[in-house]
């Protein structure tokens, strides 16, 4: 018997919130003897990044070469993680809590009749059952899930998990997959690569902008602070609804969700809808020239000034780091 882990890989990196998984299930195997972790990775990605699946915890990675999984289609993605369920006698599946990891998800929970559980934040308590904790309302809460069925998914909330870094590289196998003209009923026939270099839903380090920043013109400042800290650029909704900065950075309720391990908030004024994208946040730092800003409330690090001077200042004080 084994745990199988779903590994998801952009850029021919796998994504760290994959690790966390990984990790997840190693301490998970541990736990409740489900015997090594295999991870399945789909599409085209290095053998030696696959190996390097092994620090984390998985023993072995089974890799669906073809192609034509490379565009992410997710019935396709769904129907060859359930074979790696089969072929590896799997009981339980840890993946990443993401956009592709939930549309994934919930048709493996049907294929598999398993009971699913989104946005898990510790081990589950086996003593008795199976409860597991998970992350609701955005962060503000947690609620305890019995799980009954036999199969299990679990995907695993960004950053809630100490990533394991100290195993050996896996094997890696190839994975013959089965695969029809159904699989791929749903196709994606464009996709737009976001601009910035670091991609704002996985970012480590986030610098975000808001109306403070005064327009778009001034979004140099932003850039700056976010390439010395080697950020991703985010923004609040007004801003991008203006239109000084693109959609596609917008955080917050009705944005970009995101956890980085630190999120700076220059001139923003922190209202619940932002919060509510941010609060998994590692460590928040805010830059407000008002001290009443309800920001600070939410801040591990508050700087009360004017951002004009604040920010490039600190652009500098790293610089010379
Ligand atoms: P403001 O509220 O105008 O705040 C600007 C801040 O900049 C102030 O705190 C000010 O003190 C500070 N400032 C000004 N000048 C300077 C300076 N020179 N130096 C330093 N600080 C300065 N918002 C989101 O961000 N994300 C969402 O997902 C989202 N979803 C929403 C959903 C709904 C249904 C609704 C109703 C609203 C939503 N909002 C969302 C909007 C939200 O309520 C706020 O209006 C918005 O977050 C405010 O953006 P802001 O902080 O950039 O602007």
């Amino acid at each position: 018997m084994s745990i199988l882990v779903y590994i998801e890989h952009a850029e021919g990196k796998v994504k760290k919130t994959s690790l966390e998984a990984v990790s997840f299930a190693n301490a998970l195997a541990a736990q409740t003897g489900e015997g090594e972790v295999v991870a399945v990775a789909l599409g085209t990605v290095d053998q030696a990044e696959l190996a390097s699946v092994g620090k984390a915890g998985a023993a072995k990675v089974l890799h669906g070469a073809d192609a034509r999984l490379d565009a992410g289609v997710i019935q396709a993605h769904a129907s060859a993680v359930a074979q790696a369920f089969q072929k590896v006698g799997a009981k339980t599946l840890v993946l990443a809590k993401s956009s592709l990891g939930d549309a994934v998800a919930a048709r493996l929970a049907i294929k598999l009749q398993a009971g699913l559980v989104s946005n898990v934040v510790e081990l589950p308590n086996t003593s008795g059952g199976y409860t597991v904790k998970r992350s609701i309302y955005t962060g503000k809460a947690f609620a305890e899930t019995a799980v009954t069925t036999e199969n299990k998914i679990l995907a695993i909330k960004k950053n809630a998990i100490d990533l394991r870094t100290d195993g050996a590289d896996a094997s890696v196998e190839n994975f013959d997959v089965q695969l029809s003209d159904a699989d791929f009923a749903g196709k994606i026939t464009a996709t737009e690569r976001a601009t910035g270099e670091i991609l704002l839903p996985e970012a480590d380090i986030v610098v975000s902008g808001g109306r403070g920043m005064k327009g778009p013109e001034n979004w140099g400042m932003i850039e700056d602070l976010a390439k010395v800290l080697g950020a991703a650029t985010g923004c609040s909704k007004p801003v991008s609804d203006i239109g000084w900065r693109p959609h596609h950075e917008h955080v917050g309720q009705t944005g970009v969700k995101v956890a980085p391990s630190l999120y700076v908030a220059v001139g923003i004024s922190g209202a619940i809808q932002h919060l509510a994208g941010v609060n998994s946040s590692k460590c928040i730092v805010v830059i407000n020239k008002d001290p009443e800003a309800p920001f600070f409330k939410a801040a591990d690090y508050g700087i009360v000034g004017d951002a004009f001077e604040v920010v490039p200042k600190l652009t500098e004080a790293l610089k010379a780091e």
